[in-house]
């Protein structure tokens, strides 16, 4: 299967910086969660994964994907819902969580970055991430309501 070069180079720089090897399954993994800002669940990955490579197994693409995570390219969401979901974005963000349509949006805030932590955690346990997560309602889970309301 072909992929197209920036996006290859993209995938196989990441896989480098990480020292992992450059397998297909791998960058099949890379390659749907690229530019793919829906934090999906592993389930809905392999689903796109299986069109492209029919032999794979869901649990080859699960495994891949926390191999990945533990290596640092892509990270896991915080547990929001039962099937762990994953998230391309390395850089430091936080997230909006729509409860209606589990959608995760994400966001960047200075301000939130820079929160004092509270002592009552950072005197017995090793912070790694600080994210703020909001939930609510999504605009377009907004919207829908507002349309029903009219009518
Ligand atoms: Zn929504
Ligand atoms: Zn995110």
């Amino acid at each position: 299967m072909k992929y197209p070069n920036d996006e290859m180079a993209t995938i196989a720089q990441k896989l480098k910086q990480a020292k992992l090897k450059i397998t297909p399954q791998r960058v099949a993994v890379l390659s749907e969660l690229t530019d793919n800002y829906d934090h999906p669940a592993a389930d809905a990955i392999y689903q796109k994964i299986k069109l492209k490579l029919p032999n794979i197994s869901f649990d080859t693409v699960n495994r891949t994907l926390i191999s990945l995570a533990r290596n640092g390219v892509i990270r896991i969401v915080e547990g929001l819902d039962r099937a762990r979901r994953y998230d391309p974005m390395i850089e430091p963000h936080h997230h909006f969580y729509c409860l209606k349509c589990n959608k995760i949006i994400d966001f960047i805030s200075e301000e939130y970055d820079q929160i004092k932590l509270p002592a009552s955690i950072t005197k017995k346990h090793q912070v790694l991430e600080q994210k703020i997560v909001l939930n609510g309602i999504c605009e377009d889970c907004k919207n829908k309501k507002d349309n029903k309301g009219r009518k």
